[in-house]
């Protein structure tokens, strides 16, 4: 193994507060995308050690139902103060896992994870519904809120750590029992951040299971004992767990993909505008969610925003981002990545796109994709249509506001958009027009723990982030005593 980085930790899975190796003893290698060498090795497990964790699991919950919101809020808070303390290992991990440059990763882990499960443990603590009172003469009625009981949680590898705690937050302060099941291709924080719960806990509250999609994530969807799965992933993989999660009429919450896009309209300040898509569009290699993939620009500013945003884009330093702080973008995930968005820009290529800059891989072993700008867009063309997950912006040219929100509607997707312009009115129409779950006014990607975000159409249903997000994780049960 050329890399040290992650060879410290266990192949096995944490269950039930003690490691266990996986019941057949395979292993599946881990590799950094910026040398496409392993990095390390995890569990690769199967249904076998799924019924383990999920029975782990069922008696933790026992347990944890019995805390209070104050205990359990203490332990979230305890646990907000390992992860600050062993940022700096964890952004490395993270960094070489997933080829994120290391400032944005200690952003990430350091400040928005830690906030976050800051939040929840505070959350925990404020849950308020309709006051025990005599609805019915001689009957005192209340509502309980109460944890739904032992929840999968199943992450995707644009942020492995972050989306983890993003479930595993509201879950555990609503008094869930978790499993995660973090991506084949980025397991190595969540392995750390088990080790850092080992004696955080009782036994069996908080689980970690490496292995693949099907095979793992699919054995607890199906499994009758988990009460809740939680997914962060491709639509796909949606639909999929939807209808598996359906036979036996679990809850499912799905945060899913999307094609955000970016209206920006003559007024817009375009400096403000490149910068703001530089920052929306590129981060992370264009693998995030909410990227600003996606700008519909105006007659009167659409050549000036082009020249702006091609300028901004071409000061993006790529490379490893072990090479230091002032790599902004790394390379994508996996070798899969670096085929699926390759072909989508070759495909778009051969229909007539622009490459303003970028268009490319990149030299070396890694995966690679140079920081790409595309005009010359139709907008029923397959790289406006759907969700590329790499860094990649298309640029289209309306007419009218009519056309603008249309083209922005125009799409599966629901997750976020953003208008950039500089009359409130039509900021505020255009916000109660579009039709995501998350719309920014001149900006894009801002977003606070305390406000919900989640999706519309085919980005799923169910919050993260805020008190909103807390509830997902819990379930009504009134109580009506009879007291005459
Ligand atoms: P993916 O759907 O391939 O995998 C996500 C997780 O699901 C992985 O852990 C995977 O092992 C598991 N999985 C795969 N098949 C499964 C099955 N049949 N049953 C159960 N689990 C299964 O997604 P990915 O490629 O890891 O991540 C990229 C996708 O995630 C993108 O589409 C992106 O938009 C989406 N995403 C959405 C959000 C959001 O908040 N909406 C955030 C980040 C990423």
């Amino acid at each position: 193994m050329s890399s040290t980085i992650g060879t410290h930790l266990r192949a096995q899975n944490f269950i039930g507060g003690e490691w266990r190796d996986p019941a057949d003893g395979a292993r599946m290698e881990v590799f950094n995308p910026a040398t496409a060498e392993p990095i390390a090795e995890v569990a690769e497990s199967t249904a076998v050690d799924v019924d383990a964790a999920v029975a782990a699991a069922s008696a933790g919950f026992e347990e944890w139902f019995d805390t209070t919101p104050a205990e359990r809020s203490l332990l979230l808070l305890e646990l907000a103060n390992r992860i600050e303390q062993n940022a700096a290992e964890l952004v490395r991990l993270e960094s070489a896992n997933v080829g994120k440059p290391l400032g944005m990763a200690r952003e990430e882990i350091g400040a928005g994870a830690v906030d976050m499960v800051r939040f929840f443990a505070g959350a925990a603590r404020t849950a308020t519904a309709l006051p025990a009172g005599e609805f019915l003469r001689d009957h005192t009625s209340m509502v309980r809120r109460e944890p739904i009981g032992v929840v999968a949680r199943i992450v995707p590898w644009n942020f492995p750590l972050f989306i983890t705690l993003l479930g595993a937050g509201p879950a555990l302060a609503a008094g869930n029992a978790l499993i995660v099941k973090p991506s084949e291709e980025t397991p190595l924080t969540a392995l750390r951040l088990a080790e850092l719960t080992e004696d955080l806990f009782p036994a069996g509250v908080f689980n970690v299971i490496t292995g693949r999609g099907e095979e793992v994530g699919g054995a607890l969807v199906r499994h009758p004992d988990v009460g809740m799965v939680s997914l962060v992933g491709d639509v796909g993989t949606g639909k999929i767990v939807a209808a598996e999660a359906a036979q036996t009429l679990k809850r499912v919450h799905l945060e899913l993909g999307g094609k955000s896009p970016v209206v920006v309209f003559d007024d817009a300040d375009v400096e403000a505008v490149a910068r703001g898509i530089r920052f929306a569009g590129y981060l992370n290699s264009g693998q995030e969610c909410q990227a600003a993939s996606r700008i519909v620009a105006g007659p009167g500013i659409y050549e000036e925003l082009l020249e702006a945003l091609v300028a901004e884009v071409e000061q993006i330093t790529v490379g490893d981002p072990a090479d230091g702080e002032e790599i902004e973008m790394g390379p994508v995930v996996s070798r899969r990545q670096h085929e699926r968005v390759l072909g989508f820009l070759e495909r778009a290529r051969a229909n007539g796109a622009q490459f303003l800059t970028g268009g490319e891989g990149g030299a070396g072993d890694g995966y690679f994709v140079q920081p790409t700008v595309v005009t010359g867009v139709e907008q029923d063309s397959e790289i406006v249509q759907r969700e590329v997950f790499g860094p990649v912006v298309t640029v289209q040219r309306f007419e009218d506001e009519e056309q603008a929100l249309r083209w922005a509607n125009d799409v599966r997707y629901g997750l976020a958009a953003s208008v950039w312009t500089a009359d409130h009115g039509r900021a505020m129409r255009m916000a109660r027009r579009l039709k995501y779950g998350v719309v920014w006014i001149n900006d894009h990607l801002a977003l606070p723990t305390e406000v919900p975000a989640g999706g519309f159409k085919e980005s799923g249903y169910g919050k993260d982030f805020s008190v909103y997000s807390l509830e997902d994780y819990t379930q009504i049960k009134s109580v009506i005593s009879n007291i005459a």
